[in-house]
């Protein structure tokens, strides 16, 4: 295989707003999907919004549209400019020279002129063979309140959150907005969440918080009914009744492939860019989406952000030509 003009490595809204612009600049980006993996939380090509049922906040979709159905548009639309697709992870990157080397995981190495980095991050879980089912199959548990917290199902329903960040505090407080009692269940005795951000969850009146608690079960079938608790302290067990759980126990970006490479991570292990823009700290690798934004983490704002990459790379492709 020759070498490509653009590599992007990522499926997700960042990714695929990337390509689509990409492509329509007849740069015939070759995009690296990933592969799909079940392990320890399901990942799949398209990313998380893979794994979400009804999107109701994407603008354009005024009747809403399931997370799959919405990242199938994005590919069909990006493989209409030509955006070239391989499925497979990169678990390896060179961009100590020029051009950059990509290991990929069938064995092959892919050299780029330029990378859009936009594989995106996974929210971590708790683990549990309940949480997971029911959180794939549109049972009542989410990792994402603000994409979730307004769907009819949880109105005026006692509600669970998990965590004890400024995360957990973000969603608990919004949640109460909808639900008629906000469960924030704590595996300690305080949050490690600021100040101002857990006042909010402690004065609300629908907000309550168990503190000591450990999530042990996701009780329901095809909808989640109740969690089965147990106290870290005295090792009691409980049942709390709640017909949603979100889970906010933190987020980890998919970097792992870029250890090493010389591009510079933050302390949380999300990517670096130069100011308002998409360049990251190597010349001619570019990052977008989830993969370097661990704050408004939102289909949107990926898109957004994949956008910009593809006009950063386009520029920066036509000024090295
Ligand atoms: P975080 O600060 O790492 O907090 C994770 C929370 O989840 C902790 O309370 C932790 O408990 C708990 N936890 C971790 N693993 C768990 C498990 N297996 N079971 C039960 N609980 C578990 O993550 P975050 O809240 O997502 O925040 C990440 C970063 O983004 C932080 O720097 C935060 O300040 C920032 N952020 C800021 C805002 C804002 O300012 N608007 C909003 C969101 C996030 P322990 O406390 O016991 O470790």
């Amino acid at each position: 295989m020759g070498t490509e003009q653009l590599v992007i490595i990522g499926s997700g809204p960042a990714g695929w707003t990337a390509a689509i612009y990409a492509a329509r600049a007849n740069l015939e980006p070759l995009c690296l999907i990933g592969v799909p993996r079940s392990n320890p939380a399901p990942v799949l090509p398209g990313g998380q919004l893979m794994l979400t049922t009804d999107v109701e906040n994407y603008p354009g979709f005024p009747d809403g549209i399931t997370g799959p159905d919405m990242m199938e548009r994005f590919q069909s639309q990006a493989e209409r400019f030509g955006a070239k697709i391989k499925g497979v992870d990169v678990v390896k990157c060179d961009f100590a020279s020029h051009p950059f080397r990509l290991e990929c995981s069938d064995g092959e190495t892919i050299e780029a002129v330029s990378v859009i980095i936009a594989t995106g991050a996974t929210a971590n879980w708790v683990g549990l063979d309940n949480e997971l089912r029911l959180a794939t199959s549109g049972g009542g548990v989410s990792a994402c309140a603000v994409c979730d917290g307004a769907l009819p199902m949880f109105r005026d329903k006692p509600l669970a959150v998990i965590g004890g960040g400024d995360s957990a505090m973000e969603e608990a407080s919004y949640l109460t907005k909808f639900a008629s009692m906000v469960h924030v269940i704590h595996r300690r005795d305080s949050f490690r969440a600021s100040q101002v951000m857990q006042a909010r969850v402690l004065e609300a009146d629908n907000a309550q918080v168990h503190w000591n608690k450990r999530l042990v079960d996701v009780l329901g079938d095809d909808f989640i009914f109740a969690v089965a608790l147990e106290d870290t302290v005295t090792g009691e067990p409980s049942t709390l009744e709640v017909s949603g759980l979100f889970v906010a126990i933190g987020h980890t970006p998919a970097t792992a492939f870029l250890e090493g490479s010389g591009i510079d991570l933050d302390a949380a292990k999300y990517v670096v860019l130069q100011g308002q823009t998409a360049h990251t700290s190597i010349d001619g690798v570019f990052a977008a989406g989830d993969v370097a934004d661990s704050t408004y983490r939102q289909a949107v704002t990926a898109a957004g952000m994949g956008c910009r990459a593809a006009l950063d790379a386009e520029r920066w492709l036509s000024e090295h030509d």
